[in-house]
């Protein structure tokens, strides 16, 4: 028969799923010879059986008699006897931590009689024992009957009241303390119809059930939601001998930490409250004393504490934060577990850990929170309790405060002005680019984290909030209102790309260290975190089989990247290229070419510009491959806006002025007009459609090269047709540019021992028909972006407004344009993995959508056998770190 309870020595810290953690690692401390109140869990199988029927699971009601009456014999005390009493808590206790979300009870076994004996036991302290008895009331009464918490809060603050104001609650004696009994329970009978039950028995067994059922409470529920736990796996339950932290000045109750979770500073850390009782020091209702000054009141416990943490930290290799009493100058631990800590206290103690032989250098990789690692480069807000007028996603971290702008041309201009500015527009294009980076933040109110505006963010490295969709813009007003604020066109705002919270007004930034140690500050790098971070990136990067490149578009961007530790350029995306003002004019004209001869003057005019781009990032990637990428958008996109040109069309021939320009550019673009864009004329179509605009690029890309070449260096190009979707575009498209590129090589004398030709696999029918796609392909790089876009046939640009919604309804397992849909884009992915490399074994592998710098994405592409990743350069050493720890990680599930 299944097994339902658990002595706390029949346990150990590895049964968490079964027992929950406190139940888990109070079995453990037992087991170490811990001072643990003795006790017993009941199982988390238990607890889903009840869940499931309704019922208790036969058998458990037995085993938990059995259970105590050895839990009582080994305290040599009875519950419910009226001379000596056992009282115990009941203490919920899930694999996962939540704290707070489920319930405890107290001092259970109290009723009027043992009530007595628990004052006779404690040198005839009636006070105490009704103090105790009270609580109970309160506690059952709330949490197992559902009585409002409100109605004994009510009555306890008229008590207080009674004697005088600022009356707290230890100044209550005794007759209060009796009085409140008695109102405590005539509530207790009124909103529940019954007695209040005296049968310890009796209530246990109810105080179980309630600690079940607080599994599925709201509080529990929105939590595992937020923090993506499991609902399946139910919570254990935790009877345990009470000991008590109110019996006086030498008793109490605390919390404390092996080391300092937010810095990570090797030295104990906590609270303590003088007689006190459980949830007293968390809830905040006295002011605790820090840690150290245990050391005054009691310098033996004091001692104790400290070895106690300290063989914790030893056994756990790890932080542990511990919950203990003090009863009557007793110490006892009530909980342990490895602690949590900020992203930069985690980085400190495992590089301290290492240094102290505490871990090895694989354990230490793995502590650190590729997730979190970003968070520790970037300025933050300190937002101390400022609420913000709008939410939306958090779509590229820091901080930014600026002036609010609406156009790209705005912040531009203020920008040169020497303004700060945030720009905010409903979703940007790449026609705002040149405003964007002129900008301290991004705002927009629709899009996802894949829109334009955060993949270009996150690509240059400034703060966005996406998808914000309380702000509402009025661009005839030049003002946004959001939840009722209006803000102005020069207002300040606050935007924090962390948490996607936008605040009015300025807030208060900081910078960070590692940022300051990175440009050579000499005191920053004395610094603990600075020195973590080197050692545990070399741990990573002597690990790892995933080589990391990044997605850069100009030379700054590449050496940025580079100095980040990027291996090349996975890549170069060049619709940039075509946009500032010297190039508009030459993009309209093949735009508008009526032959080709036209046409060909649009590109001579371009390429040498294009060249000199080139040769800027061939320069800082030398030695590097560069994957540059050949024109993808559709070409409405270098045009103005459909509509604004309508209207401006109209308002010029209403008064009158010659519009034959502007109408002519207006034809066009209702010609290039398409329905999906997205799906539209774009990637490999484009160079189909034009031939000579892929020539002009190879043919700047192949002179760049060149001329690099010539000056010694050491260019290593790939060329990679987007959007392909069969083999014959892939090619058609070879033959007509590797022609172009033989001829200018030849041209310029110059040979390149790394030309590569690729495509990227961003469709379905390209996965799918990988293996044919491959027999005219060097690489492949996987476009997950537009290849998650049309897996699900969600639009990128627009999915920021469900998504959240999605994720919490479960519809989705996460944002799947944030970490790859494992089941089906991923599935796609392995497909033309396997098939691509059966069909052509040389075939190199990497990815470049935005997955590329997602750290389980990274182990993903880890598992999958590609070659690289490849990301933002602000992303490369996330992609470094998980990349070092998928390595670690699978070596590990390998051996066991
Ligand atoms: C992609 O689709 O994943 C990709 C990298 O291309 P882009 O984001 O430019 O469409
Ligand atoms: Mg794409």
């Amino acid at each position: 028969m299944t097994k339902y309870v658990y002595d706390f020595s029949e346990g150990n810290k590895d049964m968490k799923a079964l027992l929950g953690g406190k139940g888990a690692n109070l079995a453990e401390m037992t087991n170490m010879g811990l001072p643990v109140p003795h006790g017993f869990t009941i199982t988390t199988e238990a607890c889903l059986a009840y869940l499931d029927k309704g019922t208790f699971p036969e058998g458990q009601t037995d085993e938990v008699e059995e259970h105590l009456v050895r839990l009582e014999a080994a305290m040599g005390k009875r519950l419910g006897d009226p001379s000596d009493p056992l009282l115990v808590s009941v203490r919920s206790g899930a694999k996962f931590s939540m704290p707070g979300m489920m319930d405890t009870v107290l001092n259970l076994g109290l009723n009027e009689e043992s009530l007595k004996g628990l004052a006779q036991q404690s040198g005839d302290d009636m006070r105490f024992a009704r103090d105790a008895y009270r609580r109970f009331i309160q506690m059952f009464g709330k949490i197992v009957m559902d009585v409002p918490g409100d109605a004994f809060e009510h009555a306890l603050d008229q008590a207080k009241a009674r004697r005088g104001p600022s009356t707290q609650d230890t100044d209550l004696d005794e007759e209060d303390l009796n009085a409140l009994i008695r109102e405590f329970l005539a509530t207790y009978r009124q909103h529940t119809g019954s007695e209040f039950p005296t049968d310890p028995r009796e209530q246990l067994s109810l105080a179980i059930e309630a600690v079940f059922e607080s599994w599925n409470g709201k509080r529990a529920r929105d939590y595992r939601r937020q923090n993506k736990i499991s609902d399946d796996l139910g919570t254990g339950v935790n009877v345990v001998a009470m000991v008590f932290g109110n019996r006086g000045e030498d008793s109490g109750t605390g919390v404390g930490f092996t080391r300092d979770p937010s810095n990570g500073g090797k030295r104990p850390y906590g609270d303590y409250l003088q007689n006190a009782q459980g949830e007293d020091v968390v809830a905040g209702i006295r002011n605790t004393l820090p840690l150290a000054k245990l050391e005054e009141l009691d310098p033996r416990s004091y001692r104790q504490l400290l070895e106690v943490m300290s063989t914790l930290e030893g056994h756990y290799s790890d932080m542990c934060d511990i919950e203990f009493t003090i009863e009557k100058a007793k110490l006892w631990i009530l909980q342990t577990r490895v602690g949590k800590r900020t992203a930069f206290a985690e980085w400190v103690m495992a590089f301290d850990m290492l240094g102290e032989g505490l871990i090895d250098e694989d354990a230490a990789l793995l502590r650190v929170d590729p997730n979190r690692l970003e968070e520790l480069f970037k300025r933050r807000v300190k937002a101390d309790g400022a609420q913000p007028v709008a939410r939306g996603l958090n779509a590229s971290p820091g901080a930014a405060v600026g002036r609010v702008v609406f156009t790209a041309d705005d912040a531009e201009a203020r920008a040169k002005g020497g303004d700060k500015v945030v720009l905010i527009r409903r979703e940007t294009t790449p026609d705002d680019y040149h405003g964007m980076i002129a900008s301290q933040g991004i705002l927009t109110s629709a899009g996802g984290t894949n829109s334009h505006a955060a993949v270009v963010a996150r690509g240059e490295g400034i703060p966005a909030v996406c998808g914000a969709d309380a702000v509402r813009i009025d661009a005839a007003g030049h003002a946004f209102t959001a939840n009722g604020t209006t803000v102005k066109e020069g207002d300040v705002i606050t935007i924090d790309g962390f948490t996607g919270n936008v605040f009015v007004g300025e807030l208060p930034l900081e910078d960070s260290l590692l940022e300051k140690a990175r440009a050579g500050d000499e005191a920053a790098r004395g610094e603990r975190i600075w020195q973590a971070f080197e050692r545990l990136m070399a741990v990573a990067d002597a690990r790892r089989r995933l080589r990391v490149r990044a997605n850069a578009d100009t030379p700054d961007q590449s050496a940025n990247a580079r100095a980040r530790g990027a291996e090349g350029i996975g890549l170069c995306r060049t619709e940039h290229m075509f946009l500032g003002e010297e190039r508009v004019g030459a993009v309209r004209q093949m735009i508008f070419a009526d032959d080709e001869a036209e046409e060909h003057k649009a590109y001579d005019a371009l390429l040498p510009l294009q060249r000199e781009d080139f040769v800027g990032i061939f320069r800082a990637m030398d030695g590097l491959p560069v994957t540059v990428r050949l024109l993808d958008p559709p070409l409405h996109e270098f045009l103005p806006d459909l509509t604004t040109l309508s209207v401006e069309v109209a308002l010029a021939k209403e008064r009158g002025e010659d519009a034959t320009e502007q109408e002519q550019v207006l034809r066009k673009v209702r010609e290039l007009h398409e329905a999906n864009p997205m799906l539209g004329l774009r990637g490999v179509r484009l160079g189909i459609v034009k031939p000579g605009l892929y020539a002009m690029q190879v043919r700047a890309i192949c002179e760049a090269a060149a001329r690099v070449k010539n000056e010694g260096g050491d260019p290593k190009v790939e060329i990679m047709i987007p959007l392909v979707a069969t083999k014959p575009e892939l090619e058609q498209m070879r033959a007509e540019l590797e022609p172009v590129a033989v001829e200018v090589l030849a041209r310029e004398g110059v040979e390149l021992e790394h030309l590569d030709w690729g495509t990227m696999i961003e469709l379905p029918r390209a996965a799918v028909t990988a293996a044919e796609i491959a027999e005219a392909a060097e690489f492949f790089s996987f476009g997950t972006n537009d290849l998650t876009q049309t897996a699900f046939g969600f639009s990128r640009d627009d999915i920021g407004k469900f998504v959240g919604m999605y994720e919490e309804r479960k519809l989705v397992p996460a944002n799947p344009f944030v970490t790859v849909d494992r089941p089906g884009v991923g599935r796609l992915m392995r497909i033309a993995v396997e098939e691509g490399k059966a069909s052509n074994p040389a075939l190199h592998l990497g990815i470049c959508g935005e997955h590329g710098g997602d750290p389980a994405s990274v182990t993903f592409c880890h598992e999958i056998g590609l070659d690289y990743v490849s990301c933002s350069p602000f992303r490369v050493e996330t992609a470094r770190l998980a990349a070092g720890q998928a390595a670690v990680g699978s070596a590990e599930s390998a051996s066991t």
